[in-house]
């Protein structure tokens, strides 16, 4: 075992063992065992939103720029942490280090800062006065409104496994500072990081239940949270699963917000800089092994410069290293378990089946423990086959062709999913024009930057609601209309 640490629930400020034992987390590069983390029962489920519930009021009523402090500390005592947690996070969720030590940790504290920042400022909306003529209602007048953001209540934050420090404070720091308090789900592969990331809660001195975390095996937990007398799910996961959220919550109108599953389109254009398309696109090999909501997955090519980027990225996809995520030189690392390892092989085998020509990659490498998928290059796919309509979450590329903009619009377009797409044009008229027609969240051009301020979310099965920047406050709060008269 990596760490010999208990790992125990955080629930109403205490650690608590998981009422139904413990379970092995597994580093997917190694398959050791790195701890165990608590089995909670439902009943502890239950504990935590009580716990969440009874702290909201007094926390509700705090001042923003109190919550806004209160942040910023725990921003500091995890970062103090941060020597700590980059081995462990490294572990359970088998990212090389590089991705390890920013994506899966500095962005987490980088989140915190930020809304403890934006706690501070006023994010009411005054309207102007309305004059507003006699009615059989009411007496006419000068009258006056406010837009109030109030906080949604208790929320359950639901996450998966592929970033699970920094997927949580996307939700725990907005959520948090808007008033709300939270139930926190870590994914089962990898929950150790969130564990320990409470211990920076606890050491910030926020009050008891306005912070807890709760983790489990298998659906069981999240699925009894999902039940539980909360006010919102917060969940970014997997379609199927946000479905089956969608149909509990709505019941009682619970409030949601679902960051679901990508299959992102890569328009590629025949005067784009095939240089930067490649770059772009093999951040699916290259980043955390393709287990990212966004990548740019499902190139669509030009037919004339179709052959000669599939050149380049099969020597890009060929020059990477697969292994040891620990190496210095190491590009790909393991994906998260055996169960996707064989998920990305029989979606790859229903591709060949199709008739894709397996470029790159395709067969499983040669290792000694792990769970690795070559970076793979699939052509002359069509976008009917299962190879461009669902998810791989894996470092697979497929490519498809096209002769002119309506087609490459339809192609993208024909997709359940519809979270992050992307154009390479040099013609920046075109790359607007067709962004505006990608029925998606969010459209890159000529880049797979990010603006941390910029409405993250998805359309379509993709999800509902966005969040990031200051979008993520709207996201967890709701607003009151106060009317009066001058
Ligand atoms: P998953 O849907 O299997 O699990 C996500 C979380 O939901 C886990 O914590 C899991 O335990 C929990 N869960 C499972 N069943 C549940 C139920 N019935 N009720 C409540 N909770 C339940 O997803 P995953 O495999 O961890 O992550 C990969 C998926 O996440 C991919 O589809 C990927 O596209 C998506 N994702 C989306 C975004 C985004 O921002 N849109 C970001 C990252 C990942």
């Amino acid at each position: 075992m990596l760490s010999d640490q208990t790992f125990r629930l955080f629930v109403d400020g205490s650690w608590v063992d998981g009422a139904k034992g413990s379970y092995a987390v597994v580093n997917p590069a190694t398959e050791q065992v790195v701890a165990e983390a608590p089995e909670a029962g439902v009943d502890q489920v239950g504990d935590a939103v009580a716990a969440a519930r009874a702290a909201f009021p007094a926390w509700s009523r705090r001042s923003a720029a109190e919550r806004g402090e209160l942040l910023r500390r725990l921003a500091d005592a995890f970062e103090k942490r941060i020597p700590d947690l980059v081995p462990l996070v490294q572990a359970e969720t088998g990212a090389t280090m590089r991705v390890a030590k920013t994506l899966q940790v500095t962005q987490c504290a980088l989140r915190f800062r930020r809304y403890a920042q934006l706690a501070n400022e006023d994010h009411d909306i005054a309207l102007p006065p309305a004059v507003m003529p006699n009615t059989p209602l009411a007496k006419g007048g000068l009258i006056g409104a406010l837009a109030a953001r109030q906080p949604v209540g208790v929320v359950a934050c639901i996450t998966p496994y592929n970033f699970p420090l920094t997927n949580m404070a996307g939700k725990v720091a907005p959520a948090l500072a808007t008033g709300n308090t939270v139930v926190v789900k870590p994914a089962p592969q990898d929950p150790l990081a969130v564990i320990r990331f409470a211990e920076a809660a606890e050491e910030s001195g926020l009050p008891p239940g306005v912070f807890n975390v709760v983790t489990g095996s298998g659906a069981e937990t999240g699925q009894a949270l999902v039940e539980a007398d909360i006010d919102m799910v917060s969940f970014t996961g997997s379609t199927p699963v946000g479905q089956r959220i969608g149909e509990t919550a709505g019941r009682d109108m619970k409030r949601l917000l679902l960051e679901l599953g990508g299959k992102g389109a890569a328009v590629v254009f025949d005067d784009a800089d095939l240089g930067s398309a490649v770059a772009g696109i093999g951040s699916t090999w290259s980043f955390h092994s393709g287990q990212i909501c966004t990548a740019p997955t499902r190139v669509i090519a030009h037919r004339s410069i179709h052959d000669e980027l599939v050149a380049k990225l099969a020597g890009y996809a060929g020059y990477l290293k697969v292994g040891d995520p620990l190496a210095d030189d190491t590009v790909v690392g393991p994906v998260i378990t055996k169960t996707q390892r064989d998920r990305v092989e029989a979606l790859l085998e229903s591709g060949r089946q199709d008739g894709a020509e397996v470029v790159v990659g395709g067969a499983r490498p040669q290792t000694e423990s792990g769970y690795y998928v070559a970076p793979t290059l699939l052509t002359g796919v069509k976008n009917e086959w299962r190879v461009a309509q669902e998810e791989f979450f894996g470092p697979v590329v497929v490519v498809e062709v096209f002769d002119d903009e309506d087609e490459a619009v339809a192609l993208a377009n024909g997709s359940p999913f519809g979270l992050y797409d992307y154009v390479w044009t040099g013609d920046a008229s075109r790359g607007y024009r067709v962004a505006r027609q990608l029925r998606s969240g969010n459209v890159g051009i000529n880049t797979v930057q990010r603006n941390n301020e910029a409405p993250f979310g998805g359309f379509k099965m993709s999800g509902v609601g966005r969040d990031g920047g200051v979008f993520g406050l709207h996201a967890y709060s709701e607003l009151q209309s106060i009317v009066w008269p001058s």
